[in-house]
């Protein structure tokens, strides 16, 4: 089966996407990895294909958000700006590349 999935956050490995998903499931979040598998073949990646951590259902998107927020907060990471989807408005975290919601490209 293959699940349609929303993206919520690019690790930049995949040690860092497991921490994310733990952390969504411990609230509940169907949530996974994509490209994990190619984690170590590769070595450094390319942004486009670092894993990438996704919720399954569209309604745990805001939620799944707010926990990345959380998590960079916990380890002091220097944030990146939020990005303003010039279509819908909707603000997504500053390493999206498209909006989380109406997936328009995104530009810093
Ligand atoms: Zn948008």
């Amino acid at each position: 089966v293959l699940l349609w999935m929303f993206p919520v956050y690019r690790a930049k490995d995949l040690i860092e996407a497991e921490l994310l998903l733990h952390r969504l499931q411990a609230r509940g979040i169907p949530s996974a990895v994509q490209n994990g598998f190619l984690q170590g073949l590769l070595g450094e990646l390319p942004l486009s294909i670092r894993p990438t951590v996704c919720v399954l259902e569209e309604r745990d998107q805001s939620a799944a958000l707010l926990c990345v927020r959380e998590m960079e907060a916990a380890r002091g990471a220097p944030e990146l700006p939020d990005l303003v989807c010039p279509n819908c408005g909707d603000t997504s975290p500053g390493n999206f590349e498209e909006c989380w919601k109406c997936r328009t490209e995104l530009s810093a």
